[in-house]
């Protein structure tokens, strides 16, 4: 095994969005010199303030630290990062593009660039992939790529490994020190040896693969967890019909070790930058290979049919939402970042607007992305105070369980519907229902 000896080890990160930024200062606070690269001048810049450009927890003052320090900076070169580090994490973002198969342009040109840097370096570099990308892509993209721009070979005069990234938006720091597993998939023994030096505090909770099957578990994760979701929305489906709470059911579920109390919280389903889009992509890639996976398809239609469960709870109650003022409690697609790609606030607003409901929806961090993607609408107006938002209106829809909306003072004499189990709601309201409970 490579020892790094007290100085670390040099890491370039390229992409620097939450999964880049929150690796490379975790790694930066290990003790190793980190570089972070992004086509976004902004970002950098910000980044080399000490000021994240997303909202984290505990990440600012980490970042904080380890630009002070002088262990980690920002730059829009990524030749000069690549020159000056040993290890090139890509963490650039995998959307789905059309007809759901994964859009990997910038893995390309990420690798592109990457290729073109490595031709002018002598010593050995290792190119670790950390973007989550379909099963083969690390082997049939990633690496051609590299080959043919830096016109050197891989596994002799640079390593690749794939280490699928699973870390939690809300949790991103927390879960980059604390990591269940850390999957290494690689080719050959040199470059996966500095790989497992890096992560050597987790030496217990490695598993060591090839590229191909580390990529897979990445997907395969994701798609059990958005299937067990799912799997308890349709139960809180059922059971609001026969008169049975949910969460009792779930509680009990939870006590059997083969089924863990995980994911079971039912309520309007899942939303954000992976969950879907990643089941998406693996129904995609099963596409290829001429299989329909009949599983993932129905939990994405679950969850497509479950956040406007509240809309349509309302309208039972109110006839018509035309001119109906109704607060929407959260947007962030969950609890703990500022994130609401995918999220179902999304949705929920938008068939509230065509529906002619006057629209208040608040969020303690998400307010700035929501408007960018929402866009101006003559009914739709936003608020960062909760309890300015539901002064706005008799009807409160309950779509991110944040801390702050555990005060039961907000839902006072309201008609709520909740779509996230939050107890506070209950007490002084005039009217409470759950979506499945
Ligand atoms: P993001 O969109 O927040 O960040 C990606 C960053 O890459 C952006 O800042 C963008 O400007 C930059 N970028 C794009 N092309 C570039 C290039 N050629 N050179 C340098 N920078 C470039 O994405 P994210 O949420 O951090 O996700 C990154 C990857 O990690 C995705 O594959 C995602 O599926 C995976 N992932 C995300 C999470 C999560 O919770 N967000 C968790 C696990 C895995």
């Amino acid at each position: 095994m490579v020892h790094r000896g007290d100085a670390g080890m040099r890491i370039s990160i390229i992409g620097t969005g939450y999964v880049g930024l929150v690796t490379g200062v975790v790694f930066a606070d290990k003790g190793h010199s980190v570089i972070c690269v992004d086509t976004d001048a902004e970002k950098v810049e910000m980044i080399n303030r000490g000021e994240p450009p997303i909202f984290e927890r505990d990440l600012e003052p980490m970042l904080k630290r380890v630009v002070e320090g002088g262990k980690l900076s920002a730059t829009t070169d990524l030749d000069e990062a690549v020159l000056n580090s040993e290890v090139s994490f890509i963490c650039v973002g995998t959307p789905v593009g059309s007809f759901d198969y994964i859009d990997l342009r910038y893995i390309k040109e990420a690798s592109k660039s990457l290729g073109k840097a490595l031709r002018g370096k002598d010593s050995y570099h290792v190119v670790v992939v950390k973007s989550t990308v379909v099963p083969g892509t690390t082997e049939h993209v990633v690496i051609p790529i590299l080959e043919e721009y830096s016109g050197k070979k891989a596994g002799e005069d640079f390593g690749v490994v794939m280490v699928p990234e699973f870390l939690r938006e809300g949790n991103a720091v927390y879960d980059s020190l604390n990591p269940d597993r850390v999957i290494i998939g690689g080719l050959d023994e040199r470059s996966m040896n500095i790989v497992k030096e890096l992560y050597r505090d987790y030496e217990d909770r490695f598993f060591i693969t090839n590229p191909r099957t580390a990529e897979m578990i990445k997907y395969a994760t994701n798609s059990f967890l958005v299937t067990k979701i799912s799997f308890i929305n349709e139960i809180g489906n059922i059971c609001k019909l026969l008169g049975i709470d949910v969460y009792d059911v779930a509680k009990a579920l939870g006590m059997d070790r083969r089924i863990s109390p995980h994911f079971l919280n039912a309520g309007i389903g899942f939303g954000g930058s992976c969950f879907p889009k990643d089941v998406k992509a693996l129904i995609g890639k099963a596409g290829e290979v001429y299989y329909y996976p009949i599983i993932l398809n129905a939990a994405l239609e679950v969850n497509e049919r479950q956040a406007l469960r509240v809309v349509e709870l309302l309208e039972k109650m109110v006839d018509s939402l035309d001119g109906k003022d109704v607060v929407v409690l959260g947007l962030a697609f969950k609890p703990g970042t500022d994130d609401i790609r995918e999220a179902p606030s999304i949705r929920i607003i938008q068939t509230l607007l065509n529906k002619g409901a006057r629209v208040h929806a608040t969020d303690p961090k998400a307010v700035k992305n929501a408007k960018k993607v929402l866009g101006q609408h003559e009914n739709l107006k936003f608020y960062e105070d909760a309890r300015e938002a539901v002064k706005q209106g008799e009807y409160v829809l309950i779509v991110t369980e944040w801390d702050e909306y555990r005060d039961e003072e907000l839902y006072r004499d309201k008609v709520v519907i909740d779509g996230r189990r939050v107890e506070e709601a209950k007490k002084k309201s005039k009217h409470y229902e759950g979506v499945c409970w």
